[in-house]
């Protein structure tokens, strides 16, 4: 079995909930606990149990992932030592001598984007905060909830407490300079996370002030998830696109939670419609459904429609 099959397996095999509870986290009924990561009084740790995949998610501190991110976390071990713990406990057999390099640098290399969304949650200035709030209408819930943070510099000197500088630079948080020094690649923007399944996977830059670039700046490389994906839900009728993360944004403040996210995509790709009734309360002028005679525009929509059989409403 590769070490990729048996990571599947063991995330198959392992209940999430039960896991949880052997490390002493105390579940209430709608599967939420005191985080063990971080001091709190009212829970914001969230099991997801429901959807193909289970992971646990912390509103509060951002703590996510999978069963052998949570083994890492609570045992404090590393990501080989939790597959070795996990693979004994369900009684699969597992060659640790093997263990695919590949696969431990994936799990590096997200490390390092947890820990920047952790970095620049912590950076949010108050002028940043007062634009979320002021600009666009974001409770203080919707900027902890979505980890909404701040690039102002520092973050490859935090950084490079933890991790070597070529796998910053390889998940993309920092860019070569001309003179062939490391340097942060978001600076002077908010930067908001996109989380799938509990885990960082991508981070975007929205300008302030007088950052250079464009408005919204993506890391570098292959865009693999859609902001705010896990709000896709099989079976459900409707997926909306909305043009920018602020718009995603609002719309969940709406409570549009489970049918929300961002395309990443140009809006161009789309036909949209409008719905003026809605432009009173607030909801961005123009939203998107998945439109069948489009969708060979777009590979990632055509996935998408197809993954999930959405049905065109156009
Ligand atoms: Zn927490």
């Amino acid at each position: 079995m590769s070490n990729r099959d048996l990571i599947n397996v063991i995330k198959r095999e392992i209940d999430l909930a039960d896991l949880t509870r052997e490390h002493g986290i105390l579940l209430n009924g709608e599967n939420k606990a005191l985080c063990p990561f971080h001091e709190e009084q009212q829970p914001s740790f969230h099991l997801h149990t429901d959807g193909e995949e289970q992971y646990f998610y912390c509103f509060g501190c951002g703590a996510g992932g999978d069963a052998i991110q949570f083994v890492k976390l609570m045992q404090r071990l590393s990501f080989k030592e939790s597959l070795s713990f996990l693979a004994k406990r369900a009684g699969i057999p597992m060659d640790e001598s093997k263990l695919d390099a590949a696969v431990e640098h994936d799990r590096c290399l997200s490390d390092v984007l947890a820990a920047t969304a952790g970095f620049y949650q912590s950076c949010l200035t108050s002028d940043a905060r007062q634009y979320l709030h002021d600009g666009r209408g974001f409770s203080d819930d919707i900027i902890r909830d979505f980890q909404i943070g701040f690039a102002r510099g520092g973050l490859r000197e935090h950084l490079a407490q933890h991790y070597p500088e070529d796998l910053c630079l390889e998940a993309g948080v920092l860019k070569k300079h001309d003179n062939g020094m490391a340097r942060d690649f978001l600076y002077n923007r908010i930067v908001f996370p996109h989380l799938f399944r509990g885990r960082v996977v991508n981070l975007t830059g929205r300008a302030m002030g007088n950052a250079s670039g464009p408005k919204y700046l993506h890391l570098p490389g292959k865009q693999r998830h859609l902001f705010n994906e896990d709000a896709i839900v099989k079976g459900k009728k409707e997926v909306f696109l909305t043009e920018g993360i602020p718009d995603c944004l609002s719309m969940v403040l709406l409570d549009f939670t489970r049918i929300m996210f961002q395309s990443l995509l140009p809006a161009t790709r789309f036909t949209w419609c409008s719905m003026p009734t809605r432009r009173a309360a607030g909801v961005p002028e123009k939203l998107g459904n998945f439109l069948a005679t489009r969708r060979g525009s777009c590979p990632l929509a055509q996935e998408l429609y197809e993954d999930l059989r959405l049905p065109a409403t156009n």
